[in-house]
């Protein structure tokens, strides 16, 4: 379900881009919602692979920590959320 709301949002915000549409908001959203899928999907793989999910040659534990990068870059969790806050919702500009 977040992997389908992940890939409906990313099309979203392409076919805005293509269109020459302001997608800033839809963009932030795709890349949010696209980092929290890739580390839940990793997260269950490396779940699922039990004490094998440790073993370098599976690739398991390599992928888990991987995927934690896109919470942090290109643009962290926490400044989609505040750009969220402030150009989706109205709310004050936070820092
Ligand atoms: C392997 C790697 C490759 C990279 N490649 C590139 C590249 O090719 N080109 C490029 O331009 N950059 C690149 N970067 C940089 C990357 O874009 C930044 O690391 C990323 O944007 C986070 O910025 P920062 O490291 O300065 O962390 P900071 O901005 O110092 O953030 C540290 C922590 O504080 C939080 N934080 C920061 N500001 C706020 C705020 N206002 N409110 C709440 N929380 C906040 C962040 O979410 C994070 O948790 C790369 C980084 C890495 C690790």
């Amino acid at each position: 379900m977040e992997l389908e709301a992940a890939d409906l949002m990313s099309r979203k915000a392409a076919a805005m881009f293509a269109a020459g549409l302001p997608c800033g908001a839809e963009a932030n959203m795709a890349k949010l919602l696209a980092s929290e899928a890739t580390w839940h999907a990793a997260d269950s793989t490396l779940q699922t692979h039990g004490g094998f999910g440790y073993a370098r040659e599976y690739d398991i534990e390599r992928k888990w920590r991987e995927v934690r990068f896109y919470q942090t870059a290109p643009i962290s969790t926490n400044l989609i959320l505040a750009f969220i806050a402030e150009h989706v919702l109205g709310l004050p500009r936070s820092y």
